[in-house]
């Protein structure tokens, strides 16, 4: 891992300051340069997650075997309008590797740093979601059990009470020691804590009502495309709940 000393340093100093184990942890790595001193780090402290970002690279099968060590590790991947090459060309590497890692997807949130070509429509995401019910619907391979089993979980999640972006109960820590509020648009320039607060109050009003609060807790408000976004949180969520009452 590129920056492995200062994820070591950081996370002895918030031990120092007392934080830990009062907070969790996630680390997001494209998981290319995860070695085993990480994983025997990981794997020692509990509530240490690392999520492997399946779509920032192409990840070498020698590097698999790794990845697999870790005790707490989720893939995920992001699901953009270029999604009917995207999804079942991860579906196909998951099984071909035979992986069991859990899975979960993610609408792309536009942002200054995004193609295009990216972006999401009402049309693609509705798509999207049609697609990914008829994988998890009936399960016919390992890559669709998994991905059932993670959008059941997630729409399960019941309680939440603070959006993850909007204040300061998440704080991001970038490979530089640079803190964020949110990991989802690290960029200076946008992150002035004034507007980053004055729009979070905008979603404790406008989120709390929809289907997705829980799960998503307002975590679209970053992007420039949050329409679209949003419809597939909902889509998610609302496919997860179905699934939930079909099995119980
Ligand atoms: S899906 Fe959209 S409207 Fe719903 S909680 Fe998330 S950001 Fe708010």
């Amino acid at each position: 891992m590129l920056y492995w000393g200062v994820v070591k340093a950081l996370y002895q100093v918030l031990c120092d300051d007392g934080v830990y184990p009062e907070l969790i942890y996630r680390v997001a790595t494209n998981g290319d340069l995860v070695n085993d001193d990480y994983v025997r780090f990981a794997n020692s402290i509990p509530g240490w997650l690392t999520t492997i970002s399946w779509h920032d690279g192409s990840i070498s099968e020698s590097q698999w075997p790794v990845l697999r060590r870790l005790d707490r590790c989720l893939i995920t991947g992001l699901v953009t309008s270029r999604w009917r090459d995207e999804i079942p060309a991860m579906r196909d590497k998951y099984e071909s590797l035979g992986l069991s890692l859990p899975v979960q997807l993610w609408p792309v949130h536009l942002v200054g740093q995004c193609s295009e070509e990216d972006k999401l429509t009402a049309k693609s995401v509705d798509d999207a979601l049609a697609y990914i019910q008829s994988l998890v619907a009936n399960p016919q391979d390992r890559f669709s059990a998994v991905l059932r089993k993670s959008i059941i979980v997630h729409a399960s999640r019941r309680g939440r009470e603070r959006p993850d972006c909007g204040d300061d109960s998440v704080i991001t820590v970038d490979l530089h020691g640079r803190e964020y509020l949110c990991q989802h648009n690290p960029l200076p320039e946008t992150l002035s804590s004034h507007r980053l607060m004055s729009r979070a109050e905008n979603i404790r009003t406008g989120c709390r009502e929809c289907v997705a609060w829980d799960h998503c807790g307002g975590g679209c408000f970053l992007t420039s495309n949050r329409k679209a976004e949003c419809r597939f949180y909902r889509g998610y969520v609302q496919l997860g709940r179905s699934l939930n009452e079909t099995a119980s």
